[in-house]
């Protein structure tokens, strides 16, 4: 029951076409799995190689989204799209970047899963209606898009596909305001949840990040030209620079007058997504006020070997999401950092796969011992997270049988895991988080480690600058944007279980 409300309450921002809507339509709230994920987007207004500059923004911004992406420009008069399934590199061919001339251009990364994807569900998603052609690429997960939806349908509606962003296209559409960005205002005064969005017409770019400011949203100038990202990563690699983080309820239009902002949002508070800092976001970038998280991720490390007792000969991290936690515990605690572990970077990170044994399958193929490195040692092994426990007991039973270690005590730069993430960030239901159904001492027992520590949570919130503006709702389940009405009665009962 659990789970297949949370799967219902997840249909999110990128989602797959073809499952939970028709089920829920039917009136039985049947409820279909809905695979997640986080997105990553790209803009630039007023340069004349908008798209390869989006194309490099993408590049840059693979982490946060493998399974498709697409580029939209403009010249001021048309608009042109270019969409497919796979990564970013091997999707932009030089004829197809070709095929997107103009000074504007959008892009977006989807999340990859594995299991079927389509096409119809890529962004940005271009719709063209009374006022022109109106493009959007959304990173985040809005929480109210099934009784939107809903709304929009019984009014005449026909959605294209499941994605929840293509509400806020229709709210534009049926919006009775005269101007664009009214309209604009209404409809993402409608939308709850995260959202991070661009959004391009023939003649501007619009850049809107939700009132609690869950997703990153970085501004920045390259050449004259104004550029927004999910993450500043993507400045680095063109060498623009950063400016500024969009606000919370902010609304960005950078037109042929330049650039003009305005709250259209009301923020009863901000929500930054803490696990951008802990797993998400790359370390090179600055988010949430500029902070970086590289030195954010090493002070997690720092915090973690404080409230340590450890004793141990060397610390070693899960790569690539442990290394920053691992050089900070290691500074810390004086004991010499090493690297333990290879990873195979031509693999897709294991944890989109979407059945057991393909998951465990994905661990070995991805991770390799290094035994002169751990043979004989008392190791430390530094991962940033444990969902499901999977991969945390793959690399424990690796260190001891293929690099002979002599204790393995697994060490994670995060508090336990304990509630589903409804804002974007791919976390699977409650019930097949691990540390929301056992103790510390159970989960060691499955991962078959010596011994297993967990970052507390006040550690944690030692870590961000201005702590009570983050959303730790993965860590603590209070959720601070408030679900509609019937889920959160159902939630509540649900959780006093
Ligand atoms: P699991 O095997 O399910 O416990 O997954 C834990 C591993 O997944 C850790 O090594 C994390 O670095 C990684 N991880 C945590 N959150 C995510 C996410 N949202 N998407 C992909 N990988 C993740």
């Amino acid at each position: 029951m659990y789970s297949k409300l949370m799967r219902y309450i997840t249909l999110r921002s990128c989602d797959k076409g073809f499952s939970a809507y028709p089920a829920i339509r039917s009136g039985k709230k049947r409820l279909i799995y809905t695979p997640r994920e986080e997105c990553g987007i790209f803009g630039v207004y007023g340069h004349p190689e908008a798209a390869n500059l989006t194309y490099l923004g993408l590049y840059a911004l693979q982490h946060r989204g493998q399974e498709g992406a697409g580029i939209c420009s403009s010249d001021g008069k048309h608009v042109y799209f270019e969409k497919a399934l796979g990564l970013v590199a091997d999707i932009f061919t030089e004829k197809r970047l070709k095929r997107l001339p103009g000074f504007i251009a959008i892009g977006h990364n989807r999340y990859s899963t594995a299991g079927g994807s389509f096409l119809k569900n890529v962004q940005p998603i271009v719709a063209n209606f009374s006022l022109g052609t109106i493009s959007l690429a959304h990173n985040g997960n809005l929480i109210n898009a099934y009784e939107l939806r809903e709304e929009l349908e019984r009014e005449g509606a026909i959605f294209q596909s499941s994605s929840d962003s293509e509400v806020i296209i229709h709210l534009i559409a049926h919006s009775k305001n005269n101007s664009l960005h009214e309209r604009i205002i209404s409809a993402v005064q409608k939308v709850s949840g995260a959202f991070s969005l661009l959004l391009m017409t023939e003649k501007e770019l619009i850049a809107i990040r939700d009132p609690y400011g869950v997703r990153p949203l970085s501004l920045g100038i390259f050449d004259g030209a104004y550029v927004v990202a999910s993450e500043t990563c993507a400045f680095d690699l063109i060498g623009a620079r950063y400016v500024r983080d969009i606000e919370p309820g902010e609304m960005l239009v950078i037109n042929e007058h330049g650039l003009s902002s305005q709250k259209v949002l009301f923020s009863p508070r901000r929500s930054f997504c803490i696990f951008e800092f802990i797993y998400f976001s790359r370390p090179d970038s600055l988010i949430f006020g500029a902070q970086s998280v590289d030195k954010v991720r090493k002070a997690l490390g720092r915090q973690l070997a404080k409230e340590s007792d450890t004793e141990a000969d060397i610390v070693i991290p899960v790569p690539d999401s442990g290394v920053q936690a691992a050089l900070g515990f290691a500074e810390a605690s004086g004991i010499p950092f090493d690297f333990g572990l290879v990873r195979n970077h031509y693999v897709g990170r294991t944890f989109i796969e979407p059945k057991q044994s393909i998951r465990h399958f994905g661990v070995k193929i991805k991770l390799n011992p290094i035994r002169g490195v751990l043979e004989g040692k008392r190791v430390i092994v530094i991962d940033d997270s444990i969902v499901r426990g999977t991969t945390s007991k793959k690399i424990v039973k690796m260190l001891f049988e293929g690099g002979g270690a002599k204790e393995v005590h697994m060490k994670i730069s995060s508090p336990p895991t304990i509630g589903p993430c409804f804002y974007g960030i791919d976390t699977p239901t409650r019930q097949e988080l691990i540390a929301s159904t056992h103790l510390v001492e159970e989960i060691r027992k499955y991962i078959t480690a010596t011994s297993l520590q967990y970052l507390s949570l006040e550690g944690l919130l030692s870590t961000v600058e201005n702590p009570q503006d983050y959303c730790i709702a993965c860590f603590d389940r209070k959720y601070p944007i408030s679900f509609p009405r019937e889920e959160t009665e159902q939630l509540e009962i649900i959780f006093t279980v």
